[in-house]
């Protein structure tokens, strides 16, 4: 990450700078980047304090910088684990209930 991103999020009040549970100033080096586009950041932090984790999206447009956090149990690796994959949809849940179904009926016959 530039160090530039780092010097806005610490010094802009607008950005996402305080833990939202306990109100203590986020350090950058809880901050970890989870993934990195043209116009934005996807950070996870976390409050060494309250041990809170945040997700926060930081993106820069015309109308200027903005970011938006959302309190999360996720750690940085889990957040980049499932960041990207495509929702569960009705199939999904479809399959893993015949799959557990056809199990069961294995379990029965033992
Ligand atoms: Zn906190």
């Amino acid at each position: 990450m530039s160090d530039e991103l780092f010097n806005l999020f610490n010094n802009n009040p607008n950005l996402v700078s305080f833990c939202p549970v306990c109100n203590q100033k986020f350090h950058s080096l809880q901050a970890t980047v989870i993934s990195e586009k043209k116009n934005g950041y996807l950070m996870h932090v976390y409050c060494r304090k309250c041990q809170a984790s945040l997700l926060t999206l930081i993106s820069a447009d015309n109308s200027g910088i903005n970011s938006v956090g959302l309190i999360t149990d996720l750690a940085p690796n889990e957040v980049k684990k499932f960041y990207g994959n495509l929702p569960i949809c009705d199939d999904d849940i479809l399959s893993i209930h015949q799959l557990l179904a056809q199990k069961k009926v294995l379990i029965d016959k033992l």
